[in-house]
């Protein structure tokens, strides 16, 4: 890693990504089979449409084109009036028409761009170039589970899924920069509810354009396409590896070839696949039986009037009205479901408790919910429970350490946090009576603390607020108990 670093470093990365993105809808792109059919038996969600038999015709799905607007609507880019479907022609077993249906020379949506955070320095921007419709083929097993085949299967079930194509302008220079924009760009589609993004159910899938240039030129070097990243991780290695693999032939005087590269996982590096085909072997021509898809001013109006706050927008909000940090901000943000928690928890709760909340759910919640493999949506404490909690923290009744242990109880029991502190004597005792009783114990069995105290080392307070502690196994209130030790040794 080192060595590609240094190689490396007189040159910087030009890399853009398109991203197949599965839209949620019930039904296909162009059929009525069932869409959500992931782990079927092969080759039951299949009709003459999707496979392609002769006169089956095509039929635009309504939800798909939603869907894909929305995703248009919140990336910032621009609909068109009227987008073209086409048939991009080739031959393959997973492809029974012999063609997919795309769209080519006119997308339904351009322009637009995504904010994204990186690690350390500020956050970039990379302009997205088109986004566009398009049916998904099918798919080939040459293996099944870890058995070898000596033919291959076919699985249609996956032909004629609504995907858009979204295809960002060059912009990203890192591995991480990339890593970065993925993650943004999942967070916009799962709030906009446009897909679930499920990468291992293949409903996002990233190819990379990346060339390198020597830092200061301007032109752009000869671009290599990598496939076969299966994850966000794939692709950031993918990357970095690009960028040391192709430095390396231009500083020995080699050229780069146009081509197509596959991302091998185990071996950690990229290997030649085919020449990139040109665009213009795919022969592609408007589908004849599919009319232009036009975008009418107030349909688009309501699907934008529909969309939620996006990540972007409430991350702002968090840290600005409400006063979080960057970071909880920004962790709360990252997920609308994390997010619609934390604001139900929070509502009406005074700003102090409100940041009670927040640590409650980034350190506690997030904990036990990572720990355990769930989503947040199936947390089985309720948002109510959370902010019961952070009131009882602010009160007194709970110290950290007791409110810890009832969001665990919580977490197991189901019970509510007022329920746990009656039930379990989980709460603080702050009865001035009793405590009063410990303290005069504590100072009678510590002499030389007590010395040190009337001396002036106010330090010494911490032993007999430890021996309290003791007595009590650790539910005095640790603030009374500093109060009434100062006034028994004032006298
Ligand atoms: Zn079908």
């Amino acid at each position: 890693m080192g060595a590609v670093d240094m190689n490396s470093a007189d040159f910087e990365m030009v890399a853009g990504l398109e991203v197949h993105c599965q839209l949620a809808t019930k039904t296909k792109l162009f059929c009525s089979c069932d869409a959500q059919s992931f782990g079927a038996q092969a080759n039951t969600a299949v009709c003459p449409v999707c496979t392609g038999q002769p006169g089956a015709l095509p039929v635009l799905n309504r939800a798909a084109v939603e869907l894909g607007f929305k995703a248009a609507l919140a990336l910032g880019c621009r609909l068109e009036g009227s987008s073209v479907f086409a048939r991009k022609n080739y031959f393959y077993p997973d492809l029974p028409k012999a063609y997919q249906i795309s769209q080519y020379e006119q997308p339904f949506a351009t322009g637009g761009g995504l904010t994204f955070g990186l690690k350390d320095g500020p956050a970039k921007r990379a302009r997205i170039r088109r986004i566009h419709l398009e049916e998904d083929a099918g798919k080939l097993l040459h293996a099944i589970g870890s058995r070898e085949l000596d033919h291959t299967l076919v699985d249609l079930n996956r032909c004629g899924l609504p995907l858009v194509e979204i295809v960002s302008e060059p912009d990203l220079s890192s591995g991480e920069e990339a890593h970065a924009y993925l993650v943004a760009l999942k967070e916009v589609l799962i709030y906009a509810g446009v897909s679930s993004c499920d990468m291992e159910k293949g409903e996002l899938r990233c190819d990379a354009n990346v060339s390198v240039r020597r830092k200061g030129e301007t032109a752009l070097g000869t671009k290599v396409e990598v496939k076969n990243l299966n994850s966000f991780k794939a692709v950031k290695e993918a990357l970095d590896h690009e960028l040391g693999r192709q430095a390396a032939v231009l500083r020995e005087g080699g050229r780069l070839l146009q081509e197509s590269r596959l991302w091998d996982h185990e071996a950690r590096r990229t290997e030649a696949m085919r020449a990139k085909e040109e665009a213009h072997d795919y022969r592609y021509f408007p589908d004849p039986d599919l009319p232009a898809l036009v975008a009418e001013p107030g349909w688009v109006e309501s699907l934008r009037a529909g969309l939620p706050e996006l990540p972007a927008a409430r991350r702002e909000r968090y840290a600005g009205a409400l006063g979080l940090s960057d970071y909880d901000a920004g962790v709360l943000a990252s997920q609308r479901a994390l997010g619609d928690y934390f604001e139900d928890a929070a509502r009406g709760l005074a700003p102090a408790a409100v940041k009670t909340v927040v640590n409650l759910i980034t350190t506690e919640l997030l904990g036990r919910l990572n720990s355990e493999g769930l989503p947040v949506e199936r947390c089985p404490v309720p948002a109510a429970a959370i902010a019961r909690l952070a009131i009882l923290i602010q009160n007194g009744t709970l110290s950290t350490r007791l409110a810890k242990e009832a969001f665990a109880r919580t977490w197991e029991s189901g019970k509510g946090p007022d329920e746990l502190v009656a039930e379990l004597a989980l709460g603080q005792i702050s009865d001035e009576g009793q405590l009063r009783d410990w303290v005069r114990s504590a100072l009678g069995a510590n002499p030389k603390a007590v010395e040190d105290l009337k001396a002036g080392k106010d330090r010494a307070i911490g032993r007999i607020v430890g021996a309290v502690m003791k007595l009590s196994k650790g539910k005095a209130n640790p603030a009374l108990v500093n109060r009434l030790i100062k006034e028994e040794t004032k006298a």
